[in-house]
């Protein structure tokens, strides 16, 4: 398979603001998680699995919560993949490093 095109993400970096002790954070890819919901199969209102992408702070240690549509979808894709435990040989891998 050719590459024509790899998406480096390793250059992301997202400022949040901590809603806690209010610091201003930047996080890098490596802070970054993602948190799997379960699928949720309630007759009244069924709702497919989903993800949610959470760092910490690093001044309080406060979960803090980063937009889905912050998150670079290639980089989506590889917090999911790591928090199912699918690659666990992969997770060193940010690309650049
Ligand atoms: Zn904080």
């Amino acid at each position: 398979m050719k590459v024509l095109k790899k998406v480096d993400y390793s250059d992301w970096r997202h400022r949040i603001k901590c809603g806690r002790c209010t610091s201003e954070l930047e996080a890098d890819p490596a802070d970054v998680r993602a948190q799997h919901h379960e699928a949720d199969n309630d007759p009244r209102g069924s709702s497919p699995a989903y993800f949610t992408f959470h760092c910490t702070c690093a001044v309080c240690s406060n979960e803090l919560t980063i937009a889905k549509d912050d998150v670079p979808a290639a980089m989506q894709h590889f917090l999911q993949e790591k928090a199912l435990n699918r690659r666990s040989s992969y997770s060193s891998d940010w690309g650049g490093k």
